[in-house]
């Protein structure tokens, strides 16, 4: 994740990065020097976000400087009231693979009681983005004034074809939503709400062409959605569970490891340096060595989801002073060490036949869509770079897998090769 400029041109109660706006926002000259390092290092993703990424003084020239990240997916998170012609220009052209828009809901008022009066501008943005061409992807924050509502929205896309995907999340105890949080916070039966109605909802809108899906659930609730079968999730929701794979470079060119930690903040420090007065690609190297070398704990998921969502308790004290804190984070709070990859709870899912004929028949029509990469632990990861899907699949099953490409492909009287690890 990059956050590529610190200041927006809205105030959401929720928002994580302007806690405080500074706006600053990062030379396209150091971001084409960490872009390069990226495309070397090789996440799956790279997410631009800001701040309101639209606001960055040279948004053309850093879509150019972007053009150079072609292994991982390349995201943008934008509010979509500031798209005009050109900006969709420059998103057609560039190497781009999804665009992701905030929208709350479908009346004015559900949007606007935490994003402001803005969603006849942001429905016109999401219109114009629509003829990028990209994958796109609406994020709605569900809390306590909109929730009820949020499936709806879900409707209203799939009915205009504005998006092909809908992500709900519940709002984050972080940035300024700290002040507004008694307003915004979702309760444990709450969160089932929402799971329930996108669990029914969730069929019917995939078949029209919209997949939906609650995040927060499971860090909340600690329960995989019944309707999440197979080992199929967004890489958003891997990232929420999985703390050893996540990069943050802020505007101030700050290099953290979010482990302990959500939205914008985290506890005790996390920077190990700075892209602007560093190389970038050494710093990638180090955050890699951090991850990788075993010594990183985290929160238990239960104590997180307390803190990050409020859960159990309106009292924020304890989850202050825990943010607030220079103390080191041992001496704060019960840590144990990140799970691997390989006993993360999708993976007890068995493989799915129709999520790896669906993965077989993309790869045979769009092979460069498909990335696949091999995880430390040794699990296969299946990543759609524009649909930011990613499959966790075991050596043997991969190998299963491979042989079922090769056959298809024979029977199709296509000569087309395996898809290769890289
Ligand atoms: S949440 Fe996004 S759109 Fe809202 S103020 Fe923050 S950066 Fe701007």
């Amino acid at each position: 994740m990059i956050d590529v400029v610190q200041q927006c041109n809205l105030r959401c109660l929720y928002c994580h990065p302007g806690k405080v706006w500074l706006n600053e926002h990062l030379p396209v000259a150091v971001l084409a020097k960490t872009f390069a390092a990226i495309e070397e290092f090789g996440p799956l993703e790279v997410v631009l976000s800001g701040g309101e990424i639209l606001m960055h003084p040279e948004f053309g020239e850093l879509l150019d400087a972007a053009s150079v990240i072609r292994r991982p997916g390349l995201t943008v998170i934008t509010n979509a009231t500031l798209v005009d012609d050109e900006v969709v220009a420059n998103l057609r052209r560039s190497t781009v693979s999804r665009i992701c828009v905030s929208v709350d809901g479908v009346e004015g008022s559900s949007h606007a009681s935490a994003r402001g009066r803005n969603l006849r501008q942001v429905m016109h943005g999401l219109r114009l983005l629509r003829e990028s061409g990209k994958e796109m992807t609406v994020i709605s924050v569900a809390h306590k004034g909109n929730y009820q509502e949020i499936v709806s929205l879900s409707r209203l896309l799939t009915n205009e074809g504005l998006a092909d995907q809908h992500h709900i999340c519940a709002p984050v105890y972080s940035g300024t939503a700290r002040q507004h949080y008694a307003r915004l916070r979702l309760d444990r039966d709450d969160f089932y709400t929402i799971q329930r109605a996108v669990d029914e909802a969730r069929g019917e809108l995939l078949q029209a062409g919209l997949f939906l899906t609650f995040n927060s659930f499971w860090p909340a609730t600690g329960e995989i959605p019944a309707a999440q079968t197979g080992r199929t999730l967004t890489l958003q929701q891997l990232a929420e569970q999985q703390k050893d794979s996540n990069i943050h470079i802020r505007p101030s060119g700050d290099v953290r490891i979010p482990v302990l930690g959500w939205g914008r903040e985290t506890v005790g420090g996390s920077t190990i340096g700075n892209v602007r007065r560093g190389d970038p690609a050494a710093l990638l190297v180090e955050a890699n060595r951090s991850l990788r070398a075993g010594g990183l704990r985290q929160l238990r998921r239960e104590d997180e989801a307390v803190h990050k969502f409020q859960l159990r308790t309106a009292d924020d004290t304890e989850t202050n002073s825990l943010l607030d804190s220079e103390a080191d984070p041992l001496d704060l709070a019960d840590l144990i060490p990140i799970a691997p990859l390989s006993s993360h709870p999708i993976m007890r899912n068995s493989v799915c036949l129709a999520e790896l004929q669906a993965l077989v028949a993309r790869f045979h029509e769009e092979p460069a869509k498909i990335r696949v990469a091999k995880h430390a632990t040794g699990i296969i990861m299946i990543f759609q770079r524009d649909r930011s899907f990613v499959t966790l699949v075991q050596p043997a099953e991969w190998k299963k897998l491979n042989e079922w490409f090769d056959e298809t492909a024979t029977n199709a009287g296509k000569r087309v090769s395996r898809p290769s690890q890289s």
